[in-house]
C-alpha cells in the first residue's frame, strides 16, 4: 500500500497492544537487547495505570526470574511474602513452597500496583504507552498493519497483541477458532481468622469442587491492599473439556465460603476468564505476534503472570530478528515457543489438566492430595514449574 493511503495514520516500526505484564515484558526485552527499537515503539494500553486487573496476584518465583533477568526487583512493589501453599481435598492434603530452599512459597502482589509499576520501568527506558486508546479493528496488508482505535488510526510494520484473554489482535490472527477459556470468579474479603481453619499466612488450592465437575479448585491467598491485609479468594475452572459441572461456579464459591464463616453475598464478585495454552493453536501470523493470555496461560491452575513476563522475551527475539532480516513472517515464532522450557511446562499443564481433572471420584482426589502428595510434589517441580531458572541455565 502507498504511504498516502494511511497518511491519516500515526506510523510506527512495531505497535504493542496491550499494557499489561505481556506487553511491557516485550517492550523490557526490546529495550534490552535492541535498544535501537525503542523509539520506533508504541504501546497502546485501552485503561489508564494504575487500572483494575481482575487477579489473584501470585507470582510463582519463574516470574521474579524473568523480572530479576530484566534488572527488576518485584520487592519495590508492595508484596505479601506467602509462608505456605497448601494443596488439599475438603482442608487436608500437602504443603509445598515452590522454591525448596526458599523462605516463603510464593509472593502476591495487586495488580493495579504492580503493571503500574512496569509500565512506569518501560517508561523511564523511553517507550511511549499511549493510555485509554482502545483497539477496535486490525487489517494486516503487504506492508503492514493498521490499527483502529477510538483514538485515531495507527499504523505498524509489527504488532504484538498484548490484550489479554479477549484480544483483539488474536482474532486477526485466528479469525474462526473454538476458544480455549478458563472461567474464575474472585473476591476480596477481610481475613477472617477467628472464623477460618485457614493459616493466615498460607495459600490454599482446595480441589473439592472437581466431583461438581468443576476442572479446577478454589482458592483463599493473603495479599496487602492500601497497606492491609485482605484474603484473595476465588474459583477456577480450566474448562478443559466440553462437560458442564453439576453446580454453578458461584454456587460451590458460596460454599467454599460458608466454610470459612463468611457470606458471599455480602462481597462484590467478579468474573473474568482465561484463555489457556493449547500447543495446536496459532500464535503468530505474518507481522503479527501474540503474547500472554492472548497467546494462552496455564491450564492446570491458571497461572499467567510469569508466563506472560516469559512471552516477552521470546517476542522481544522474535522481532529483533525480523528487523534484521526483513522478514515479518514470523515463521519459526510457534516453535520455538513450543521448544522452549517454558513451551514445555505450558503443554505439559494443558497436558495434567485434561487428565487430572478428568478424575472426579472423591475418593481418588482425596487420595492424591492426602496420601500422594509426595508424588504430585515431584511432577510439578520436575515438569510444570522452574521453567525460567531451566531457560536460564541453557542461556550459560
Ligand atoms: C480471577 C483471576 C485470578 C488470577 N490469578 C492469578 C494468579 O494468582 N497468578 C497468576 O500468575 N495469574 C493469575 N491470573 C492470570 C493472570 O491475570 C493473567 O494470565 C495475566 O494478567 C496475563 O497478562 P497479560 O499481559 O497477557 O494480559 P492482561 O493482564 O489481561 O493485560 C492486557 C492489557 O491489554 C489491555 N487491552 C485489552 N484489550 C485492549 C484493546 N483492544 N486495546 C488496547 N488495550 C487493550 C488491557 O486493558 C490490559 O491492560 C488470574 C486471572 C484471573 C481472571
Amino acid at each position: 500500500m502507498s504511504a498516502d493511503t494511511h497518511s491519516d495514520s500515526q506510523e510506527y516500526d512495531i505497535i504493542i497492544v496491550g499494557a499489561g505484564p505481556a506487553g511491557i515484558s516485550t517492550a523490557l526485552h526490546l529495550a534490552q537487547i535492541a535498544p535501537k527499537l525503542v523509539s520506533r515503539t508504541l504501546i497502546l494500553e485501552k485503561s489508564r495505570h494504575p487500572r483494575h486487573k481482575l487477579c489473584g496476584g501470585g507470582v510463582l518465583p519463574d516470574g521474579e526470574v524473568i523480572l530479576k533477568q530484566l534488572g527488576l526487583d518485584i520487592t519495590e512493589v508492595p508484596h505479601y511474602d506467602v509462608d505456605w501453599a497448601h494443596f488439599d481435598y475438603d482442608g487436608q492434603g500437602m504443603t509445598m513452597r515452590v522454591e525448596k530452599k526458599g523462605q516463603f512459597a510464593f509472593r502476591t502482589i495487586r495488580r493495579h500496583e504492580f503493571d503500574a509499576w512496569l509500565a512506569d520501568k518501560a517508561r523511564t527506558l523511553g517507550f511511549l504507552i499511549q493510555e485509554n486508546t482502545e483497539v477496535k479493528r486490525v487489517a494486516v496488508d503487504g506492508s503492514g498493519v493498521t490499527l483502529e482505535t477510538d483514538q485515531g488510526t495507527y499504523r505498524a510494520r509489527v504488532v504484538v497483541g498484548a490484550d489479554g484473554s479477549n484480544s483483539v489482535i488474536r482474532r486477526a490472527v485466528v479469525p474462526h477458532e473454538n476458544t480455549h477459556v478458563a472461567r474464575l470468579l474472585e473476591v476480596v474479603t477481610e481475613p477472617k481468622p477467628e472464623a477460618s481453619s485457614h493459616i493466615q499466612a498460607d495459600s490454599y488450592f482446595d480441589f473439592i469442587v472437581v466431583p461438581q465437575g468443576i476442572r479446577g479448585y478454589v482458592w483463599d491467598f493473603p495479599s496487602i491492599e492500601k497497606g492491609k491485609p485482605v484474603r484473595v479468594r476465588g474459583v477456577y475452572d480450566s474448562n478443559v473439556n466440553d462437560v458442564k459441572p453439576d453446580i454453578a461456579l458461584r454456587d460451590a464459591l458460596s460454599e467454599e465460603f460458608r466454610r470459612h464463616g463468611l457470606d458471599l453475598g455480602q462481597y462484590k464478585l467478579e468474573g473474568h476468564p482465561i484463555r489457556w495454552f493449547d500447543a495446536k493453536a496459532a500464535f503468530s501470523a505474518p507481522r503479527l505476534l501474540l503474547v500472554g493470555d492472548a497467546a494462552g496461560a496455564d491450564a492446570l491452575y491458571g497461572e499467567g503472570i510469569s508466563l506472560a513476563l516469559g512471552y516477552g522475551g521470546f517476542a522481544a527475539r522474535a522481532i529483533k530478528a525480523a528487523f534484521e532480516r526483513e522478514d515479518f513472517t514470523f515463521q519459526d515464532y510457534k516453535a520455538t515457543l513450543l521448544h522452549s522450557e517454558m513451551g514445555r511446562a505450558l503443554r505439559r499443564r494443558t497436558w495434567f489438566a485434561k487428565f487430572f481433572y478428568g478424575f472426579r471420584s472423591a475418593r481418588l482426589q482425596s487420595l492424591f492430595w492426602r496420601r500422594l502428595g509426595w508424588a504430585i510434589e515431584w511432577v510439578v517441580r520436575t515438569f510444570l514449574i522452574e521453567w525460567a531458572r531451566r531457560q536460564e541455565k541453557q542461556k550459560v
